[in-house]
């Protein structure tokens, strides 16, 4: 079996040419490292890291996995980021962790 899905090296700039949702390249503001922007399932938008981590190594508030919508939703993307909450994935079952979790810019901490 490959890598789960979509753990490409490449980012991809979105290519609908409508999407006027960001222009640059998503870089996270803190750190500056390329970061994933997805809406979430409830009008927020959130940050992912590029990779995933096996559910292990992901403390659970920073769970995240990439879900497709069927294409009625306003939001010009058909993948959503939804938290993984209720369901308990597998120790190395691969989640996307929040690109906070591993921010390492000046974040407040001393
Ligand atoms: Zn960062």
């Amino acid at each position: 079996m490959a890598e789960a899905d979509g753990a490409t090296a490449a980012p991809r700039p979105d290519p609908d040419p409508d999407g006027v949702a960001w222009i640059e390249p998503p870089l996270c503001t803190k750190c500056g490292v390329l970061v994933r922007i997805y809406p979430t399932n409830y009008d927020r938008w959130v940050s992912l890291a590029m990779v995933e981590l096996p559910a292990k190594d992901v403390p659970e508030a920073f769970r995240w996995r990439l879900a497709r919508v069927p294409g009625r939703s306003p939001i010009p993307t058909d993948i959503v980021a939804v938290r993984v909450r209720g369901i308990d994935p597998l120790p190395s079952e691969p989640v996307v962790p929040a690109h906070r979790m591993m921010c390492i810019p000046e974040w407040g901490e001393p």
